[in-house]
């Protein structure tokens, strides 16, 4: 997911791996559970976090939006909370819903005003295997929805009326990336295609994870 502000971090972007891209079949999957909790999965969550760092706007990535099958996502949302969470589940955790503006750094340029549940709390293991649990408000708890749903092969745009999510599309297979299975996150390609959308009249200063 990615934020309405470009954000900045400390971070070195070395590890960064390649964003998958809408159309990309691996969005699509459901990714598998972690047993086996050995240097690959702390792997696996550096170069999450390097990723998502290289991009300003970026607050959550999940596994599959760097072609891996996982069930790994992490989250920054710039709250002074950043964690990694594997085999997570979400709970949410009463009736109260939030509206605001969603994006998703592998539909580039995008957003939509999504519902989601206001406060969930999410549980899981950390890269060690140690059991964690996280609650979120507002932008945390909807990053946490976004990324979980990632790892089911879900994206935002599946909540949204077929009629919308069909433009959504069409404006999709007409950008310039539509085809690209992934894009180098520091790229020149990828910095034009997140901006692509600027005089759209969808985006609505989307948070993008
Ligand atoms: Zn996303």
């Amino acid at each position: 997911m990615s934020a309405t502000e470009p954000t900045s971090s400390d971070h070195d972007h070395g590890g960064c791996a390649p964003v998958t891209l809408w159309g990309n079949p691996v969005l699509r999957k459901r990714c598998t559970p972690v047993t086996v909790f050995d240097g690959e999965v702390q792997r696996l969550v550096d170069q999450l976090f390097e990723t998502m760092y290289a991009i300003p706007t970026g607050v959550g990535l999940a596994a599959n939006q760097i072609g891996r099958t996982e069930r790994v996502f992490v989250f920054d949302c710039r709250d002074g909370l950043a964690a990694a969470v594997v085999n997570p589940t979400v709970t949410v955790l009463d009736a109260d819903l939030q509206e605001g503006g969603e994006g998703c750094l592998s539909l580039p340029g995008m957003g939509l005003i999504t519902t989601r549940a206001l406060r969930c709390r999410v549980t899981g293991q950390d890269a060690t295997g140690a059991e964690i649990a996280y609650e979120g408000e507002g932008l945390r708890a909807r990053c946490f929805q976004h990324e979980t749903d990632h790892l089911n092969g879900k994206l935002y745009i599946d909540l949204h009326p077929t009629k919308v999510r069909k433009r959504l599309e069409d404006e999709m297979r007409a950008a310039e990336w539509f085809g690209e299975p992934a894009l180098d996150p520091t790229s020149e390609s990828y910095r034009r295609a997140q901006g692509d959308d600027e005089d759209g009249d969808e985006d609505e200063g989307a948070d993008e994870v």
